[in-house]
């Protein structure tokens, strides 16, 4: 990581690493934490519930799978960050969710950068839009973009979508939104998290690379 980010001329403390933790469980966990990993990235919301009971909040807990609106309450309880925010609805209820609990919530704007219709996120021309309606909301926190590219063998071909992204970020922060601050860009992950810290990438979603190959299915 701090290799990738001196080749592109950035800090290497710009560039943190979450350990992604679908399907490892709680002990393993626990050993990437005394290893020095401070933020967990989960995808689902009963897996995470489980972890976080064992394991507590003395680290960063940050949810990147697709939420669905009606789980919005759980994560309000127990989410630091929601990187997977790609539609208003998400966003009101996340921000009704977090004003009942009395905090404010930080989240990204998922964003599909690849146009594919099997993933979630809001296409790159709804971002926007999207980003002004959200800002009103008080008790949620834009903080950035997040995006998950097309599979590729060759994580080359995954740079034009992050680039992608980081276009998307300095064109929205033009755009000088209240209440809107563009720090994160939470992008790459075990195979291309190289490419995506030399396009800018603050936050690196890695799985397999800490943990080895998930059991399929
Ligand atoms: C599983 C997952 C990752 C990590 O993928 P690896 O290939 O295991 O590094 C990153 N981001 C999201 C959204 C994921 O679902």
């Amino acid at each position: 990581m701090a290799e990738a980010a001196l080749r592109s001329g950035r800090d290497a403390s710009a560039v943190r690493l979450m350990a992604v933790t679908k399907t490892v469980d709680e002990r393993r966990v626990g050993e990437a934490i005394a290893a020095g990993v401070d933020m967990i990235g989960e995808n689902y919301v009963q897996e995470a519930q489980r972890k976080i009971e064992a394991i507590g909040e003395r680290i960063a807990w940050h949810m990147i799978g697709h939420l669905q609106t009606n789980k919005a309450k759980y994560a309000v309880k127990l989410f630091d960050m929601v990187h997977s925010v790609d539609s208003i609805a998400l966003a009101r209820e996340l921000d009704r969710r977090s004003r009942d609990a009395g905090r404010i919530m930080g989240i990204l704007i998922e964003v599909n950068s690849g146009g594919e219709a099997t993933k979630s996120g809001a296409s790159p021309e709804k971002v926007l839009p999207l980003i002004r309606e959200a800002a009103l909301l008080k008790n949620i926190a834009i903080r950035g973009l997040m995006t998950m590219p097309p599979w590729f063998d060759d994580p080359e071909k995954a740079r034009p979508y992050f680039a992608t992204l980081r276009e998307l970020r300095d064109r929205i922060v033009g755009e000088r939104i209240e209440d809107v601050r563009m720090e994160e860009l939470s992008m790459g992950m075990s195979s291309d998290y190289r490419v995506a810290i030399e396009e800018g990438a603050t936050i690196v979603r890695v799985g397999r690379g800490i943990f080895g190959e998930r059991p399929c299915c």
